[in-house]
C-alpha cells in the first residue's frame, strides 16, 4: 500500500551528472544541497513557485512520482481517479515531497470523481510522522485526471478553498498535485492564496 522509499530508480551515473549540470543552472545552491539527501540517487523533480509565495520550490522525490505513474489514466474514463495525500518536509522556502499514500478502498473513485475517506489516509501520516519523530508531515493532496495536460476543475478549486480555510491549514501551505497523463499540474496555496508551480526540468 505504502511505499516509503522503498521502489528505486537507477540512473546511469552520466545521465544524473548531465542532469545535475543542467538543474545547477536553474536552482539556487541551497536547493542542490536538499535535493542532495535523496537515499537513492534518483533526482527529484523541482518546481519553482510564483515569487509572491513563501515556497520558493517544491521537491517531488522519484519514489513519489513512480507511485502516481502507476495510478495516471492512460485508459481515460475506463479508469477511475486516484487520489491520496502528499507527505514530507518542510525546509523552510523548500517543500520536500517523500511519501504519498494510494488510494483505499473506503475512497469513492469514478473516471472523473472521487471523494478521499479521511481514516485510512490519516493512519498512514500518524505511522509516519511518529516513526520519522515528527520530520515527515502532512504537505497536501494528490489526484489524477482524464486529461493528458491536467488542469484544475472548478470543484478541485472549491475544495482546496474549503480545505486550506480550515483553522490548521489557513495559515500554512499545501501542496495540491494533479497528475495528467503527459503533463501535470502543481500548484502550493500559501495563507489562502494560491500559487502555481512551474515545473524546471524534466
Ligand atoms: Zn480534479
Amino acid at each position: 500500500m505504502l511505499k516509503d522509499g522503498k521502489v528505486k530508480e537507477s540512473l546511469p551515473l552520466t545521465r544524473l551528472r548531465e542532469t545535475i549540470v543542467m538543474y545547477a543552472a536553474h536552482i539556487p545552491s541551497e536547493i542542490m544541497l536538499v535535493s542532495n539527501l535523496s537515499e537513492n540517487g534518483a533526482t527529484p523533480l523541482i518546481w519553482s513557485i510564483d515569487k509572491n509565495s513563501s515556497i520558493s520550490h517544491v521537491m517531488m522525490e522519484n519514489s513519489v512520482l513512480h507511485i502516481i505513474k502507476k495510478w495516471r489514466q492512460y485508459d481515460l474514463l475506463k479508469q477511475s481517479e486516484a487520489c491520496g495525500i502528499l507527505m514530507g518536509e518542510r525546509r523552510g522556502e523548500y517543500l520536500r515531497v517523500t511519501h504519498i499514500s494510494e488510494p483505499l478502498a473506503t475512497d469513492y473513485r469514478r473516471p472523473n470523481f472521487y471523494q478521499r475517506s479521511i481514516s485510512g489516509h490519516q493512519q498512514i501520516l500518524d505511522f509516519l510522522h511518529k516513526s520519522s519523530e515528527g520530520q515527515i508531515q502532512y504537505l497536501g493532496e494528490w489526484h489524477t485526471h482524464p486529461q493528458n495536460m491536467a488542469s484544475p476543475s472548478i470543484v478541485d478549486y472549491q475544495e482546496w478553498a474549503k480545505t486550506t480555510a480550515l483553522q490548521q491549514f489557513c495559515q500554512t501551505q499545501l501542496i495540491f498535485f494533479i497528475a495528467g497523463i503527459t503533463d501535470d499540474w502543481l500548484g502550493v496555496i500559501d495563507h489562502q492564496v494560491l500559487y502555481r508551480g512551474t515545473l524546471l526540468t524534466e
